[in-house]
C-alpha cells in the first residue's frame, strides 16, 4: 500500500473543538470530580452523551479515568444520559 504524499499545505485543519493544554483538574485543585455534579461532568460528554476522549478534553490520564468512572456512575443514577436520542 503506497502512502499519499505528505501533506504540506499551509493550513492543516484543526479540529474545531476546545483544546485545553492541561488537565483542568490538575490546574484547579478545587475542582472535584464528583459523580453527583453534572455541571462538571457535562464538560466531558458530547451532546449525544458520549464521553469525550482525552485527546480532546485535555485531561491527564489519572483524571480522565476518574471522570470516566464518575460519568458511568452518574449514568447509572440517571444524572446523565447514556445516549441522547437525536433523530
Ligand atoms: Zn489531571
Amino acid at each position: 500500500m503506497k502512502r499519499p504524499m505528505e501533506r504540506s499545505g499551509p493550513d492543516r485543519k484543526k479540529k474545531p473543538f476546545m483544546r485545553r493544554k492541561v488537565c483542568r483538574f490538575c490546574t484547579d485543585k478545587k475542582l472535584d470530580i464528583d459523580y453527583k455534579n453534572p455541571k462538571i461532568l457535562r464538560y466531558f460528554i458530547t451532546e449525544r452523551g458520549k464521553i469525550i476522549p482525552r485527546r480532546i478534553s485535555g485531561n491527564c490520564a489519572k483524571h480522565q479515568r476518574q471522570v470516566t468512572v464518575a460519568l458511568k456512575r452518574a449514568r447509572n443514577i440517571a444524572i446523565l444520559p447514556f445516549t441522547t436520542a437525536v433523530r
